[in-house]
């Protein structure tokens, strides 16, 4: 099942029209040549599609939609920063203000990408007014000492409690360590812009899938490097302290490490073991103010990796470690959307596992479309079947996945399936989420209830048969009457003095 929902999830498609490129040229030379994955959004585009839609509301939608999303906005009035009376009409002002003011306006791209030591560089291409920009970021929290002063109208700083510099400008902001920015926006980063755009692509995912694998298994094993080290640390502190409880005991001091000796004395269960390996001795006397070592790791109080000659990192083997074999053809994959179509792809460098790939894929679509066809009465089935209709296979070698472009209507139609299919899953499922909350806080009533109702049967000769809350609240053995948040009513049934129940009215008794 697993093997399936990553080839599926991998599985898909692309090709650019201009794709006649060598396989071997696919390099992420994007931000930093070192770069296992690259992001790219269209913020720009976003945006002036944002405020357009926005500012034509009135003009391009139907009465229907209209009355829909006026709608949509006074549920959400109460919690918005607009106030009660949010409109389509106020969003536009603000939008209209923001823009006006020009502090910062997207004109570009998002540029994610991450190196091999896992750390991210971002760059947004935007139009900024670095003075107003500096007065919003005096007013942050955590941004006491920092100097936020534009200088030759750039603003330089290290992002506070991160290793990350920060370089505003007038044109960009950039995040991390970036090799070298473009003089004009997309400059130097031109070529890869234009492999993965088509002129509305708005989102690009790259990823080199190999990196991504080795990098991920590199951090988990630095992970347990550093576990170890820990463990080892624990070892001397028990040490250290055995070795203080057998000095106040006996007269005959131990200034050197004697496990044997610490073990034989039930200082010690057993002798403990470095993780690597380390062998374990005093620094300096023990009986006054010595330490103890380990030859690996050092001491406590300067813990080392390596103590000695400096040990490569042990090479790790990507292959034994993946769920599946195959995975170490996969070379490359991308995702890429615009207003037209997405295209999901892997490419597969070994010619017999892209065939099997290829095979798994149209299995799995098969296996998709089947289902779809038994949930005769289900109205959502008829959108997921559309959208399966406009799926197309990629299959141009090294790449393999599926595509879905749009026409204009689809382009809607697709659209809409996908929100209704979202929700149609995902409201249920809350509400239902949001029903269970409720029982269980009604349970949690009840048995607030009953501890209230024992408490008082103790104290008061004249014991409590039938629930009377107001009783209960009245000699403190509650602080308020609870409320079923479902509107239920509370009440006992049989004697509560003996073995009766606390049940609500619209979820009964909580079963104890
Ligand atoms: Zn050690
Ligand atoms: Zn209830």
């Amino acid at each position: 099942m697993r093997k399936s929902i990553l080839v599926s999830v991998f599985v898909a498609v692309m090709l650019l029209a201009c794709q006649g490129v060598l396989y071997a040229s696919y390099g992420l030379n994007v931000i930093e040549s070192d770069s296992i994955g690259v992001i790219y959004f269209n913020l720009g585009k976003a945006y002036n599609m944002l405020r357009e839609q926005v500012k034509n509301f009135d003009k391009t939608s139907d009465a229907n939609t209209r009355q829909q999303v006026e709608q949509m906005l006074g549920t959400m009035a109460d919690k918005s920063p607009f106030g009660k009376d949010l409109s389509v009409a106020k969003i536009n002002e603000a939008i209209e203000k923001w823009h006006n003011d020009g502090v910062f306006i997207p004109t570009g791209g998002v540029w994610i990408s991450v190196s091999k030591d896992l750390q991210p560089k971002v760059v947004i291409e935007a139009s900024i007014k670095p003075d107003k920009i500096a007065e919003y970021l005096k007013s942050a929290p955590n941004t006491q000492g920092v100097d936020f002063t534009p200088k030759n109208n750039v603003i330089s700083f290290n992002a506070p409690g991160m290793d990350l510099p920060v370089e505003i400008s007038s044109e960009r902001i950039v995040i991390g360590k970036v090799a070298a920015t473009p003089q004009q926006p997309g400059d130097s980063w031109q070529p890869y812009y234009k492999r993965v755009t088509s002129p509305d692509q708005h989102l690009a995912v790259e990823l080199d899938v190999q990196s991504v694998i080795e990098s991920v298994l590199t951090l988990h094993q630095q992970r347990s490097a550093a576990t170890s080290e820990k463990i080892c640390a624990a070892n001397m502190r028990v040490m250290m302290g055995a070795t203080e409880m057998y000095n106040m005991d006996n007269a005959e001091m131990m200034s050197k490490l004697d496990i044997d000796k610490l073990v034989k004395g039930q200082y010690l269960r057993e002798p403990p073991k470095c993780p690597n390996g380390g062998t374990y001795s005093a620094s300096g006397d023990l009986a006054t103010d010595g330490e103890i070592a380990c030859s690996i790791h050092n001491t406590v109080s300067n813990l080392k990796k390596y103590d000695g000659p400096a040990q490569p990192a042990a090479k790790i083997d990507v292959a034994s470690q993946l769920p599946d074999p195959r995975l170490q053809h996969i070379a490359r994959a991308r995702i890429f959307a615009d207003t037209t179509g997405m295209l999901i792809a892997i490419a597969v460098k070994d010619e017999p596992t892209r065939q099997q790939f290829k095979e798994m894929l149209h299995q799995n679509l098969k296996m998709v479309e089947q289902q779809l066809s038994q949930n005769k009465g289900d109205a959502r089935v008829e959108t997921v079947k559309k959208m399966f209709a406009a799926l197309t296979h990629v299959d141009r070698a090294p790449w393999l996945g599926i595509s879905v472009k749009q026409s204009e209507n689809e382009q809607i139609l697709v659209g809409t399936a996908v929100v209704g299919v979202l929700a149609a899953i995902a409201i249920p499922n809350f509400q239902k989420a949001r029903g269970e909350a409720r029982k269980k806080a009604c349970y949690a009533n009840q048995r607030v209830l009953m501890g209230g109702v024992e408490m008082y049967n103790m104290d008061n000769a004249e014991m409590m048969h039938e629930l009377n809350m107001q009783a209960l609240v009245d000699g403190k053995y509650l602080k308020a009457i609870p409320q079923c948040l479902d509107g239920g009513v509370y009440s006992s049934e049989g004697d509560i003095a003996e073995n009766g129940k606390i049940k609500c009215s619209i979820h009964g008794s909580v079963d104890w």
